[in-house]
């Protein structure tokens, strides 16, 4: 059983310098940043100026690298990071397991008289076959095809991480069957990105911008996380192993005060993020921003914003260096987005963006008006996109911890709603109310204030916090999210939505274009149609409030408030058939995919009820029983002696507080013997069986919990099994 109070945190305050230059002084962050990565730069020293090119434009546009080329890189790679004192490369890729997988192998090889030589191929660059039949399939591995293999991103350049324990060479991967299925998150976001960038090129060609050739997603997302003593985390079995509190009486002060939102970052935790960032920045990673989050013991850092497939790595890269770091802190970073009730949960805002090749930022308003015109369109068709596809983007942020935050009034709703700022939502009605009739589109946007485009961005700065996707100046900011999701697969679904959403566009601006650029003119007449068919999207006022739950429902949004109501999208086709043409995802990724989740989401919440029946019945019982032992001793030795006590009294008390408990306890359990009964793990009963879960078994387990808690304030401190909420929220330092 876990020691509870006598769990104290160890205090380890580890200070780690930057690295220092050859003449000790303390080297400058330009100085090390990436040094640990094989980029272009890297590359310089090892390969031909043709070589180079050819990978350049590869990592920019994408595409492939061919065999012979693969082995000039495999080779170039190894001799870098051997020098670098590397002994092993690993694909590092992103199965649906929401971690990332990496399967180590020595550089070592031997050569035909058995002789010991380092060697690394072209081939073993290009595919590696992990055990793939481990890896989630759903309940489908008969009929589906779940054995693949890795293969090197060329977009994403290969890493070399260092540890105490030696140094390897990652590989960042795609995980794709035989039959070329995506199995992990990153595929569609590469597929993702080149139909977004086939379509919005279209677009500005139809907008006479004709020698742009290629635009990207950008993304930037801040990760939100809460920390914790390592030695008190491992003490609770329900944090250890599910990442969440199923347990734990509030404590007397919560994030009321406020006074922890920007506040002073703890020393130990300061150490921490130090150390974190200067790790990140030897891989590449350009951490920009820390600060205390709302909650107490809960934190942000966020990064500049990158190429999304690139930014999506780093994110991946973050979650995993912050765990191991933590560790050495002798911290439990907590990246579920709920780990204690009470206090916000934590989410991770993608703040996405489009970029064309001149840099130029498509949903920047612009000083001109044909920059002006250009931003409107692009807007125009994420909110149409959003607007068509709200359900599938509310379905990609499906997760057994969003449910905790999602609508919690503290997170956005799962309503998905666009806000847009006054400025915008104004110049939109004025547009959508034909204001620019008959008039020369230059004088149009003058008379709709379009002018004032150039100053949302400061407009924005008093955000609606309550919008799950907010424009904020020059971006939206997809905030639903949840703190433990890869980027990878929100954004792959985001890029299709905007991909479907351009695309309508696009067949309006063509009707209109008689083969060369569509007039101004009539590029507003789109944006009239576009803004007057997606108004319902658009929502400027309280997210939270239930007036909005109303006004959605007549609007016919779709609000699908828990992860099972909200996976069911996943197979209907009718919702993702802009996957599927915009080659996003195939029908079998859809079946597979919706099969893993049902998967996941199930035997998420065992894990929280296996692991809070666990510490009802060998913790918090137990306790509460030796102490009503006690109570009643006393009260009758109380009575034998005549002296008045209210030993009787707290006995009466919780006596009726244990028998709650054991019977909410039983309740749990034969409820959880009723869910799990039969075929419920079959492939056809997975959806059933994670309903049953939320709507019979999740109430028992607040039923267990509310109770739990109520003896929690009753039964000595000192006593009590499990490192407390104050103690782990509220540390000495
Ligand atoms: P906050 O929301 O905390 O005020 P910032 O304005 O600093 O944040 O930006 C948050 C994140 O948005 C940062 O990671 C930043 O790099 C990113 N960001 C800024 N511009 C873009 C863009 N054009 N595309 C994608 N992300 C962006
Ligand atoms: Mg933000």
């Amino acid at each position: 059983m876990a020691t509870g109070k006598t769990v104290a945190h160890v205090p380890v305050v580890r200070t780690i310098e930057r690295p220092r230059n050859v003449d000790g002084t303390l080297a400058r962050v330009p100085d090390f940043f990436g040094t640990n990565v094989f980029d272009l730069r890297a590359m310089a020293k090892k390969l031909s100026s043709h070589d180079l090119d050819t990978i350049g434009k590869v990592m920019k546009l994408g595409g492939k690298i061919d065999a012979t080329l693969a082995e000039r890189v495999a080779s170039a790679a190894r001799e870098w990071a051997i020098e670098k004192g590397a002994t092993h490369y690993c694909h590092w890729f992103q199965p649906q397991t929401g971690t990332t997988a990496e399967k180590h192998d020595a550089f070592l090889w031997l050569d035909k008289n058995g002789h010991p030589i380092e060697r690394f191929t072209g081939k073993e660059l290009l595919q590696s076959e992990p055990d793939a039949s481990s890896f989630p399939s759903g309940g489908m591995r008969s009929t589906f095809e779940a054995r693949g293999y890795t293969s090197w991103d060329p977009s994403s350049p290969m890493f070399m991480m260092e540890t105490e324990n030696g140094r390897t060479l990652y590989i960042p991967s795609v995980f794709i069957s035989y039959h070329g299925d995506a199995l992990d998150f990153k595929t569609p976001l590469l597929r993702s990105n080149d139909s977004l960038n086939k379509e919005a090129v279209k677009t500005l060609h139809l907008l006479g911008e004709k020698s742009v050739t290629n635009v990207i997603t950008t993304v930037g997302a801040e990760q939100e996380f809460f920390v914790v003593s390592r030695d008190q985390a491992m003490a609770r079995p329900d944090l250890r192993l599910s990442g969440r509190t199923v347990f734990g009486k509030r404590p007397a002060k919560g994030q009321e005060l406020e006074d922890h939102y920007f506040g002073h970052i703890p020393t130990r935790v300061h150490a921490f993020i130090n150390e974190l960032e200067i790790e990140l920045y030897k891989v590449g990673v350009p951490i920009k921003t820390r600060h205390n989050e709302v909650a107490p013991g809960q934190f942000e850092v966020a990064p500049i914003f990158e190429g999304s497939n690139i930014a999506s790595d780093h994110n991946a890269l973050l979650m995993k260096v912050m765990r191991t770091v933590g560790a050495r802190h002798n911290f439990s970073v907590l990246l579920h987005e709920k780990p204690f009730a009470g206090v916000n949960g934590s989410g991770k805002h993608v703040n996405w963006s489009m970029s064309d090749s001149t840099g130029r930022n498509l949903l920047d308003p612009g000083s001109t008006p044909h920059q002006n015109l250009v931003f409107l369109t692009f807007l125009c068709g994420v909110m149409q996109g959003i607007y068509d596809h709200s359900d599938v983007l509310r379905a990609s942020v499906a997760s057994t911890g969003n449910d905790h935050r999602l609508g919690a009034n503290e997170a956005p709703p799962a309503i998905i709603s666009c806000f847009l700022g006054d400025t915008l939502d104004q110049i939109l009605n004025a547009i959508e109310a034909g204001k620019a009739d008959n008039v020369s589109a230059e004088k149009a946007l003058l008379d709709l204030g379009v002018n004032h485009l150039q100053h949302v961005a400061l407009d924005n700065t008093d955000r609606n916090r309550t919008s799950p996707f907010a424009f904020t100046g020059n971006k939206f900011e997809f905030r639903a999210v949840g703190s433990s999701a890869p980027v990878s697969f929100p954004t792959a679904i985001l890029n299709a939505a905007v991909t479907s959403g351009l695309t309508k566009v696009n067949a309006k601006l063509a009707a209109r274009s008689k083969g060369g650029a569509v007039s101004p003119e009539s590029v507003f007449e789109v944006l009239r149609e576009v803004i007057r068919d997606t108004r319902n999207i658009r929502f400027e006022g309280n997210g939270y409030s239930q007036e909005w739950r109303d006004e959605a429902a007549r609007r016919g949004l779709g609000n699908l408030p828990d992860t099972p109501s909200a996976l069911g999208v996943w197979t209907t086709p009718a919702k993702t058939a802009f996957l599927v043409e915009t080659g996003t995802l195939t029908a079998t990724d859809l079946e597979s995919r919706a099969a893993i989740q049902w998967e996941r989401y199930i035997k998420q919440r065992l894990i929280e009820v296996n692991a809070a029946i666990e510490m009802a019945q060998t913790g918090i019982l137990p306790t509460t029983l030796s102490y009503l032992a006690d109570l009643v001793e006393l009260g009758e030795a109380s009575a034998r002696l005549h002296i008045s006590t209210p030993a009787q009294k707290l006995a009466g008390e919780l006596g009726q507080f244990a028998v709650r408990f054991e019977t909410a306890l039983s309740a749990l359990r034969s409820g959880l013997e009723r869910v799990t009964a039969g075929d419920a793990f079959e492939h056809a009963e997975l959806a059933n069986t994670a309903k049953a879960i939320a709507s019979q078994l999740l109430p028992k387990l607040e039923e267990l919990r509310a109770t739990a808690d109520q003896i929690e304030s009753i039964v000595p401190a000192s006593k009590w099994p499990f490192p407390t909420y104050q103690d782990m929220l509220f540390p000495a330092d």
